[in-house]
């Protein structure tokens, strides 16, 4: 007896696109009786998320445990300057010209 070739797949964890709960094959899921070491895929279709019901559907891979997740590195991505508002642009950009009139004022200030 031989045990079977654990699959890569078998291991991703898998996040929930609603409200951010990943389901990790490792730990399983309590919730619903879900032992530890069940694929995502392997769980039923009825299984929804045990934080906000989602269908399995509304979930992403998002890779096995200590890899980095390129869906994560995009929300990141997206907390910098992209996420101000056009009035807080607005006054990021009139704030640094203001802060270089100010400058030069204070060059020909001192000639
Ligand atoms: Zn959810």
């Amino acid at each position: 007896m031989s045990e079977p070739a654990i699959d890569t797949q078998a291991l991703d964890r898998y996040e929930c696109r609603a409200c951010g709960y990943v389901y990790e094959p490792d730990r399983g899921d309590d919730k619903h009786d879900i032992a530890p070491g069940i694929p995502f895929a392997e769980l039923s279709s009825t299984w929804r998320c045990p934080v906000c019901g989602a269908r399995k559907n509304a979930f992403a891979n998002i890779g096995p445990v200590g890899q980095a997740s390129g869906f994560k590195e995009n929300l990141g991505y997206g907390l910098g300057v992209n996420q101000l508002t056009p009035g807080q642009k607005n006054i990021l950009i009139f704030g640094a010209l203001a802060l270089a009139v100010l400058f030069f004022l204070s060059l020909y200030g001192l000639q």
